[in-house]
């Protein structure tokens, strides 16, 4: 006998001791496939008939049982239409690496139990930023070789809806999502996200090395990797103050490559006077002073590029305050249409306030706050074309100086969080998904709720605002009806055919890391989904390339996984 034969029959022998690694995984058991923290709540679900009520939770190392428990009765969920039963099992706090085991249903994927259960997700979701780069030359290096791209997209020119002529800059930026486009309003959401969470959770991301080209470059990589849409951002403001809606190929691109998509850029208008929209000029405006307060210590002369920028956006604003957006003739990229603007420029008022502190910024807020607050209230939370939570959050997280005002939204933010708990807690998925949310890109609005819910427990501290947002995460990272964690590349069970041209353009590979997909769409906007038979909400979704309606995916997404993946590290 050889050695190597030797140990296999070793090795073999000691998996049915404990008979921990034999039995493939099964769907049935549904959890975070990352994990959970060692003082949080820990509950997986079970979909399984039969009188089955045991289950234990085992160690991956020698299937040794470190809890042992009880299945809560089955709940009837109508938007999956699953017998839903929880296995409970938060009093195991032994950090360590666990399978759970449900007798005649199986063993579920592995999961962790640790301090820094998140911190994977965090780098992986936080880079893929940086994937997304344009202008540029990519490469993911080491961890993932050949996950790289020539620089890409360095032409730019105006389109003949954006009342100009000739070449124009192309510079960086991130493509938006499945494609190679770049689109203000949904920069801005995304943008904004990605600068909120280092202001509000900085502490716990500062050290944190993204193996980005700028690391190691004395400033932190998350503002490092923003600054990258930043810029391309600011490029898109025009000398009068107003700001183009879209930098883009009329037509969307095949399934290739960045670099190898050779359309040129065109900086695209809205066909008349004045050419720029005030969606995208409010967005970049609240942007811009966003990033003029966290920039103010790393590097003035930028904050101050910013805050110049953010101002004279504002100043357009004023003059052109509903100027809307729609695809001139012969553009057929992503519209980002949005009717009413208001919202965006109610943002940028209290962002401009916020940083600067000036009267005439706050006395616009306070004029206006009342229309936007019913949006604190509606099913889903913040939008890409629903800024107004953002500006009253953002009112109240920079120390709003108008008592009454304060009081008021102070009040409804803790009544809106108080809803998405009460409601969240009796969904046996446990997450703050409502019926109507299974729409196209559902898993961000999961994460909205994520990101709506932390910045509640910042302005009212609550356990229950904190374990809800988690209970989103397990949503995204597994915990839901495909068993499946929608972060590409995490987890032992992750989707695999993302609507993402760097991943189907090279076909037969796993797909790019850190993407979170779109999720379930009851609309069925796509041939794949209106193919599907008839399904519950929560059950519309493919893993299939061509679903672009369920599995694209896209910045402004994966920016609210981000901040709530930087909200729970290591709490
Ligand atoms: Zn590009």
């Amino acid at each position: 006998m050889s050695s190597s034969r030797f140990l296999a029959v070793v090795v073999v022998a000691l998996a049915a001791v404990g008979q921990p690694h034999s039995e493939p995984p099964s769907t049935a058991i549904k959890l975070d496939q990352a994990g959970y923290l060692p003082l949080a709540s820990k509950v997986a679900l079970v979909v399984a008939d039969g009188p089955v009520s045991e289950f234990t939770v085992r160690s991956v190392r020698d299937g040794s049982v470190a809890y042992h428990g009880t299945l809560a009765q089955p709940v009837a969920d109508p938007d999956t239409r699953d017998r839903v039963r929880a296995a409970d099992f938060s009093e195991l706090r032994t950090e360590g690496n666990y399978y759970l085991d449900v007798p005649g249903t199986g063993r579920s994927w592995n999961f962790a139990i640790a301090g820094d259960v998140y911190a994977h997700a965090y780098y992986l979701s936080a880079r893929a930023f940086y994937g997304q780069r344009c202008g540029t030359a990519v490469d993911l290096g080491l961890e993932f070789p050949g996950y790289r791209h020539d620089a890409c997209h360095l032409l730019g020119a105006y389109h003949s809806s954006s009342g100009r002529t000739g070449p124009s800059p192309s510079l960086r930026g991130w493509h938006d999502a499945g494609d190679y486009g770049r689109y203000v309003v949904n920069s801005g959401i995304t943008t904004a996200t990605l600068l909120w969470a280092w202001e509000l959770f900085g502490e716990n991301l500062r050290g944190i090395s993204l193996n980005i080209p700028e690391s190691g470059n004395g400033r932190p990589d998350l503002l490092n990797e923003i600054r990258w849409n930043l810029d391309w951002m600011l490029s898109m403001q025009d000398e009068d103050g107003g700001v183009w809606h879209k930098q883009t190929s009329e037509t969307f691109p095949p399934f290739i490559m960045p670099d190898a998509d050779k359309s040129i850029s065109l900086v695209i208008g809205t066909d008349h006077v004045p050419y720029k929209s005030s969606c995208a000029t409010g967005d970049l405006a609240a942007v811009a002073a966003i990033a003029a307060r966290v920039f103010r210590r790393l590097d003035r002369a930028y904050a101050n590029q910013n805050l110049q920028a953010a101002r004279k956006a504002w100043d357009w604003l004023r003059q052109n305050p509903n100027v809307t957006f729609r695809n001139p003739p012969g553009v057929t990229t992503g519209e980002y249409g949005d009717a009413d603007c208001r919202d965006e420029r109610f943002w940028a008022a209290a962002e401009l306030w916020r940083t600067t502190r000036e009267t005439v910024y706050e006395r616009y807020f306070l004029d206006h706050f009342r229309q936007q607050v019913g949006a604190l209230h509606q099913p889903r939370p913040e939008s890409w074309a629903s800024m107004g939570p953002m500006g009253i959050w953002t009112y109240l997280l920079g120390g709003g100086s108008n008592h009454a005002a304060v009081e008021t939204l102070r009040e409804e933010v803790r009544k809106s969080a108080d809803e998405v708990v009460v409601r969240s807690a009796r969904n046996p998925y446990r997450h703050s998904l409502a019926a109507v949310d299974y729409v196209w890109g559902s898993n961000g609005v999961a994460a909205d709720y994520g990101v709506a819910l932390l910045i509640a427990n910042a302005l009212h501290p609550d356990q229950r605002y904190v374990e809800t947002a988690l209970d989103n995460l397990h949503y995204l990272l597994g915990r839901n009806t495909f068993s499946l964690c929608w972060v590409s590349r995490l987890g032992d069970h992750s989707y695999q055919h993302p609507h993402h041209r760097p991943s189907g353009a090279q076909p037969g590979r796993q797909p790019w890391p850190g993407l979170l997909a779109g999720g379930p769409n009851r609309n069925r906007q796509d041939p794949v989904l209106k193919a599907l038979p008839d399904l519950p909400p929560a059950k519309v979704y493919a893993d299939d390339q061509g679903s672009y309606s369920s599995n694209e995916v896209a910045i402004n997404w994966n920016a609210s996984l981000v901040f709530l993946l930087a909200g729970v590290m290591g709490r």
